[in-house]
């Protein structure tokens, strides 16, 4: 793989952190003119969930988890891959910036099979494409992922040909596969919190584990940690930001990061 490629960033943006009015899409366009290769990811579950109850579309859930129907995944594909997809993207170039908005179907980028049957048509990734990746960013756009995968291992005839993904769980697999610098989630709270709701500002990749085990990390901030492990594989740092205050992107590159950080120690 090539340096060029080694040293891009991948950055995860939340539900909680677009259409904010915050600065995320300042930074990334200021990294990308100061010649940082960078990958955005998003997620959007909150927009899919206002779509789904104004179409007034019945959702079943087992264990809080919603069953992704065929119904859910249609929208899923629409609002994710569509409209979310597509507002970041504009807003990237409407900045000045150089991006292009895909989806993990687009040159095969994201396989998957079935993630657990009860969950409907959720994706588990099996493979990561990186060609198309390495291609936008060789001609220096940022490529914009919306989270959801090819179904290509398993599928049965009368399935959907696409998955629904976990935007974290994208985000720490493309991280690995490229070999990212690093991979930065932007949340809605400051990082990872300890039981007294103190900021954790290091973490080895065996105590952000134990975190999870001990329960203190739990609902959202899950997945995030999960994929930061699953990064770290082939990526020296993950941090977990605080999306919604300015400029906290631009601060963690510059070393002024103050949210959390896992790394190998
Ligand atoms: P995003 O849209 O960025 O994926 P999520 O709501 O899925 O955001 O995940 C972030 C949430 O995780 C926080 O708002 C918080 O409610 C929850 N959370 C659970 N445990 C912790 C913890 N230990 N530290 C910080 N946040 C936590
Ligand atoms: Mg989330």
């Amino acid at each position: 793989m090539s340096n060029k490629f080694k040293k891009a960033i991948v950055v995860k943006i939340g539900g909680a952190t677009f259409g904010s009015h915050d600065t995320t899409i300042e930074d990334i366009v200021y990294l990308q003119q100061h010649g940082k290769p960078v990958v955005v990811v998003h997620g959007g579950a909150n927009v899919v969930t206002e779509w789904l109850t104004r179409q007034k579309t019945p959702t079943k859930f087992v264990q809080g988890e919603r069953v992704t129907d065929e119904a859910a995944l249609e929208m899923v594909t629409a609002v994710l891959g569509g409209l979310v997809n597509k507002e970041i993207v504009a807003a990237i170039n409407d900045l000045g910036g150089r991006a292009v908005g895909i989806t993990g179907v687009d040159g095969a980028l994201l396989q998957s099979k079935l993630r657990n049957k009860e969950l409907g048509y959720v994706g588990a990734i099996v493979k990561v494409n990186t060609g198309l990746l390495e291609t936008l960013l060789k001609a220096g756009f940022i490529p914009v992922i919306a989270p959801i995968a090819l179904y290509s291992e398993d599928k049965p005839d009368d399935a959907p040909p696409v998955l629904n993904v976990n935007g974290d769980t994208v985000a720490g697999e493309i991280a690995a596969a490229i070999g990212a610098e690093r991979l930065i989630f932007l949340t809605d709270v400051a990082g990872i919190l300890d039981s007294s709701g103190k900021l954790i500002p290091n973490l080895s990749p065996s105590e952000a584990g134990e975190l999870v085990t001990s329960g203190v990390a739990s609902g959202g901030m899950v997945p995030k940690i999960k994929a930061c492990l699953r990064a770290l594989s082939n990526t020296s740092t993950a941090c977990i930001i605080n999306g919604t205050k300015p400029h906290t992107l631009r601060k963690e590159i510059e070393g002024k990061g103050i949210g959390t950080t896992i790394s190998k120690k």
